[in-house]
């Protein structure tokens, strides 16, 4: 292998696979340099909800895109990236069924499939919800949920039989620099790496990657658990996606007769990401139980599967931080804010268009740029909801 790449994108989590895959498709012959192995960061550790339900519609347009992807990943990547269908619902409290109506019909508006439903229509869907603390909520009938390494490992692939490179094993420990222009990498291991542009994706860790050219991101790490509990027969084979902000959880059925819950609430910020991930926070999994019991009372007789944890990279305004910063030839991907699979592919196919064709085409990611902090414009939604990480 030669140590000299057109284009170096550090980390290979959904997002820096997104990138090589669109870039390797347009010709480009990116190195991606990861530390561990492919998905090893929050990738691995996602919920994989795949749904298009949110308050800025410029996440709703990359969502809408990237769900091309996921309805037809064989024959737009290749290999698997799991996708169920099961329906997505998004409950909100009463507070919030105005901008839950605008934002149904601003989706409906970009030809997202949703509507807006009663509470009487959710339990005739699920008659064993319990349904007496709201009155309306989305419906989505095509979203689910997908395999987020599976989804990693064949955009990686694909990008690999389009020319890519991998580098497992391989930490970038500094960004190499002259003159204010990017020229490559070193690793913890002591190789360098040559390149003219380089791309920070490395989650959690991109404060660490950005701090090596002097760049201070408006991030910190936000840590979430996951709880997976086999469901009581009864309660049969399946059940929606479901986004729950009155009980601030969400909980998506699992293979093998499972429901994943997390919690919007309780999620520390600023832990070190390599802390151990086998496990959740104490109190979490008691919390979430009562949670999704108080939603599906049935719960009760379910047993506890697994539980862990996993880190993402929280910005300022909770949404992702994307586009050139700092010296010449260094990007940012990175601050998806516990939200960023389910948009992966659409924001690797803008990102390669803005940079090999000086803007995007497909979603215009622009307004994501960092420089958005130091210009005070974060990015807020028309009609927005709470921030969905408390
Ligand atoms: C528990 C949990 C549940 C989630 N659920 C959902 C969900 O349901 N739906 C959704 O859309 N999003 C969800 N998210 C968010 C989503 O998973 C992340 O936003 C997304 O996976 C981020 O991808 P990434 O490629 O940016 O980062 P990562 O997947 O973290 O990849 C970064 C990679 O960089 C590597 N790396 C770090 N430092 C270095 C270095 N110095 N050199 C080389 N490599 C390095 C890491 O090993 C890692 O593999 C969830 C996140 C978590 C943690």
């Amino acid at each position: 292998m030669t140590n000299t790449a057109d284009v170096i994108i550090i980390g290979g989590g959904i997002h820096g696979a997104s990138l090589a895959f669109h870039l390797a498709q347009r010709g480009v012959k990116p190195l991606v340099l990861e530390s561990k192995f492919v998905a090893a960061g929050a990738t691995g550790r996602s919920s994989g909800l795949v749904r298009m339900h949110y308050d800025l519609r410029l996440e709703c347009e990359l969502a809408w895109k990237s769900f091309e992807y996921f309805r037809n990943w064989d024959e737009i990547v290749g290999g698997e990236c799991g996708f169920v269908r099961t329906g997505f619902i998004r409950i909100v409290q009463p507070q919030y069924e105005d901008a839950l109506q605008a934002n149904v019909a601003m989706q409906q508006e970009i030809g997202i499939p949703t509507l807006l439903v009663t509470a009487d229509d959710v339990k005739r869907l699920m008659p064993y919800f319990e349904t007496g603390d709201f009155r309306v909520a989305a419906y989505e009938p095509e979203s689910g949920y997908a395999d987020p390494p599976a989804a990693a490992a064949s955009l990686m692939s694909a990008a690999r039989r389009l020319g890519a490179t991998l580098k497992t094993g391989a930490a970038v420990a500094e960004v190499l620099t002259d003159d204010s222009k990017v020229r490559g990498v070193r690793t913890a291991s002591g190789e360098v790496y040559h390149a003219p542009v380089v791309v920070n994706a490395a989650g959690a860790w991109a404060d660490r990657i950005a701090q090596t050219v002097g760049l201070t991101l408006p991030f910190t790490t936000w840590s979430h658990d996951v709880m997976f509990i086999r469901r009581p027969k009864p309660l049969g084979p399946s059940h929606p996606t479901v986004i729950d902000d009155p009980l601030e959880m969400y909980f998506r059925p699992e293979q093998g007769g499972l429901t994943l819950v997390g919690l919007e609430s309780g999620n520390p910020l600023g832990e070190d990401p390599d802390t151990d991930t086998e496990h959740p926070h104490p109190g979490f999994v008691a919390r979430a139980v009562e949670h999704i019991c108080h939603r599906i009372p049935a719960m009760e007789e379910g047993s506890l599967h697994s539980a862990h944890r996993g880190y993402d990279g929280l910005s300022d305004d909770q949404r992702a931080i994307i586009g050139p910063a700092g010296p010449e030839g260094f990007w940012l991907n990175c601050g998806h804010s516990g939200t960023g699979f389910k948009i992966a592919p659409a924001t690797g196919l803008s990102l390669a268009e803005w940079m090999l064709d000086g803007a995007p085409q497909t979603v215009d990611i622009r307004p994501f740029s960092l420089n958005r902090f130091a210009e005070g414009r974060p990015l807020r939604a028309e009609h927005p909801y709470a921030d969905i990480w408390r």
